[in-house]
């Protein structure tokens, strides 16, 4: 026989840890809510006949958020033979709230009390047999990173224990007399099994609305009725009668089944808050830590792993060793130089990269797992609500850093429409893995003694995003209130080494799955267009059909200061995956002779633009369309062609007025450029801009409207 068990609780409770640890699944375990929006399951290991459902992090079970609404259908519907809730027993009163919640299913629930390792350093200690009589269900303590507890769980799952189905939890017995009353209404040919909790949902009015429960509109007066009546006694709105119920119980409970030893004293957590979060310093210290970051990985550690792959494996070993093979292997000539200046060149122009992208992904997984980044979703949720954003749009952007398709994903958790499309259109200016390496050849070839090119994309990519929802809000389009954002933050801990591995394992692997199969292919492409004419001749790349293409397209970029056919065509490649944009280069200017080392394409680059024009091409590819793959995330998440095309027109636009500004005005002030109708030309775009950032907000008609809207629902 089969059991299905529903694994429930507040996001950061430990859920993914524990989903892990019961199932063996090797899944992301990361830091801020949202992360497991999706439904994920498995098997108990070694009893594949025990399956567990994991149900996204949260707060209750109102119906309010995505992720509510699905725990919430799952329970209701499916009903699984047990719950095991997680409770993170540091924070006992916010967890407990939706405990009640799921006892008044009616369902077997076992809860595990999670981070009873943290309880115990805190001084604490959490009497579990009065907590267990309290609530009436069984109460397991674990601490899933100390892999305590665990072999109980997998013990009470299998071994079938009865488990007693809790009695209602003891409200205020008016309430209790009232909600009898609503059951009694509620029984005529009422076939669903859970009255008790269709007639408290009725009490918290949310059902009122829905025809779900199918009852006739004498019954739905009645119990209208009585909810004023019961309304008049307590003096008092229904749902705040039975939120203050619940948390009156828990409170009792919490009384009497925890001993606090020393109960006001700030945890060290609280002290780094303190300086972490402040109003002054928050900002400035996390721009030195990313600053930091990326000086790490791209300008020193990162680029002696780079320099060594890109010289020395790339550079010497692999064309050497493989020219060889294919030489003894009298391999046609053409085959030669498309795997010799063509695959290797491009792909291994990619791959060298690697070394750098891995110190990047270290610091970053390093940063989410202790609890830093929630952080700064808090800081910049202050941040951003004064400009009339949510903190929320902060979530997709960090994800954002890895691939901006999983960004743009992160999206859904924003319920305000307009937020989320706002939100969708601004997330991929932010730098992807696949960027990085633009980033580091620029910052490498250019300005090879500037510790501040690197970070400094970073921090174009952000201003891009809050200065663009500044000023988009602004607009018709996206006027309107904020989502309220509600985040939690976790304790900070020293993260668990094995999921910090993991997460970089995987961000690298997908970056080199994704170097031996579409970059793989778009540098065959390349070199070929690359070395034909239309004719099919083999040709100097001057005359080849890419050549040819690239100077129809480059005309375009010219006012940006690097409009010749080889950067017009790497930016085209670049739609395809951003990391052609270095493949590109690698085949057009690294194989003029076979380079001796990597850094023979510094130089015939820096021989090609000035160094301003060279970061009008970095800040081109960093801001306009993201790859395929992220505009097909931004086309499903929209879910409209027109606003897809719209995102799309606003980051190439976007990203071609920064560009115009940075090479005109650049190209004056640091080289000496002769003033010309374009400098004029750029200082008026430039205020142009920061007029669409300052000017004052339209009156938010629309917001009106969709309010009261809201109201009458
Ligand atoms: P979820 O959001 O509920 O899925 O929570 P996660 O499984 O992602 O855990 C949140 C954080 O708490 C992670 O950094 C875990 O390493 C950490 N964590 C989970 N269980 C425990 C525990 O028992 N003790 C401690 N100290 N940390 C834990």
């Amino acid at each position: 026989m089969s059991i299905e068990v529903a694994l429930v609780g507040n996001p950061n409770s430990g859920k993914t840890s524990l989903f892990n640890a019961l199932t063996g699944a090797n899944q992301y375990v990361g830091n801020w809510p949202g992360v497991t929006v999706e439904k994920k399951s498995g098997n108990l290991k070694k009893h594949p006949a025990i399956h567990i459902q994991d149900l996204p992090g949260i707060y209750s079970l109102s119906p309010y958020t995505p992720e509510e609404m699905v725990a919430r259908e799952y329970l209701i519907h499916e009903r699984p033979d047990v719950v095991l809730n997680i409770v993170d027993a540091t924070n006992l009163e916010r967890n407990l709230y939706l405990t009640t919640q799921l006892l008044d299913l009616g369902m077997p629930v076992v809860v595990c009390l999670n981070m009873m390792d943290v309880v115990k350093k805190e001084g604490k200690t959490i009497n579990l047999d009065k907590l267990s009589y309290g609530l009436g269900v069984p109460v397991i303590p674990m601490s899933v990173v100390k892999n305590q507890g665990l072999e109980r769980v997998s013990k009470l799952l299998t071994n079938q224990e009865t488990f007693t189905i809790p009695e209602p939890c003891e409200y205020d017995p008016r309430l209790e007399a009232a909600l009898n009353e609503i059951e009694d209404v509620l029984h005529f040919d009422f076939t669903m099994k859970n009255q008790r909790w269709y007639a408290l949902k009725y009490f918290e009015r949310e059902a009122l609305a829905s025809s779900e429960l199918g009852l006739t509109t004498q019954q739905t007066k009645e119990i209208e009725e009585l909810i004023q009546l019961t309304e008049k006694i307590f003096a008092e709105e229904s749902e705040t009668i039975l939120v203050n119920e619940r948390y009156e119980f828990i409170t009792q409970l919490i009384a009497l089944s925890v001993v606090t030893v020393d109960s006001f004293q700030y945890s060290l957590s609280d002290k780094i808050d303190r300086i972490v979060t402040n109003r002054w310093l928050a900002l400035p210290i996390f721009a030195l830590v990313m600053w930091f970051i990326y000086y790490l990985a791209i300008q020193t550690i990162g680029t002696m792993g780079t320099d060594w792959i890109n010289d020395t494996f790339f550079g010497s070993w692999v064309p050497e060793t493989v020219g060889s093979w294919l030489q003894a292997a009298q391999v046609a000539d053409w085959m030669q130089q498309l795997i010799l200046n063509g695959i290797i060149a491009g792909v291994g122009a990619v791959l060298g990269f690697l070394p750098q992208l891995m110190v990047l992904f270290l610091c970053l997984s390093f940063l989410e797992d202790c609890g830093y980044m929630a952080r700064i979703a808090f800081v910049m949720d202050r941040l951003f609500r004064k400009f009339g954003l949510s903190g929320k749009s902060f979530i997709p952007m960090l994800i954002a850093t890895g691939c901006g398709v999983p960004g743009v994903m992160a999206s859904r958790t924003i319920e305000n429409e307009q937020d989320r499309r706002l939100t969708i259109m601004i997330t991929t200016f932010m730098p992807c893995s696949a960027k990085l390496p633009i980033i580091a050849l620029i910052a490498g070839a250019f300005f090879p003694h500037s510790s501040w090119v690197a970070p400094s994309a970073y921090f174009l990519g952000m201003s891009a995003i809050i200065l663009s929802g500044i000023a988009l809000k602004k607009t018709r389009l996206f006027a309107g209130e904020t989502a309220p954002f509600i985040m939690e933050l976790p304790m900070y801990h020293f993260p668990q080494l094995q999921t910090i591995l993991r997460q970089t394992y995987d961000r690298c692997k997908s970056f080199v799955k994704k170097a031996g199969t579409i970059i793989f292919v778009s540098s065959i492409a390349v070199w070929f267009l690359s070395s034909y004419n239309f004719r099919g001749q083999s040709v100097a790349e001057t005359h080849s059909i890419l050549a040819g293409l690239g100077r129809i397209i480059a005309p375009v970029f010219h006012p940006l200061g690097w409009g010749n056919w080889q950067g017009a065509v790497a930016t085209i490649t670049g739609l395809v995956a951003k990391e052609n944009v270095i493949g590109t280069f690698g085949i057009l200017f690294g194989n003029r002779e076979v380079s001796e080392n990597g850094q023979e394409i510094w130089q015939v680059l820096r021989g090609t633009y000035t160094p301003v024009a060279a970061y009008s091409f970095l800040a081109f590819n960093l801001l306009c369309a993201p790859c395929f793959a992220a505009i097909g995330a931004i086309h499903r998440e929209m879910g409209s062609k027109k606003w897809t095309w719209i995102a799309i027109g606003y980051q190439c636009g976007l990203a071609y007025l920064v560009s115009f500004i940075i090479y005109q005005i650049g190209h004056v002030v640091f080289e000496g450029g002769t003033l010309s109708i374009m400098t004029y030309l750029a200082g008026f775009v430039l205020i142009a801009l920061v007029y669409g950032i300052i000017k004052k907000p339209m009156a938010q008609k629309e917001s009106v409207v969709s309010l009261s809207l809201e109201g009458e629902r």
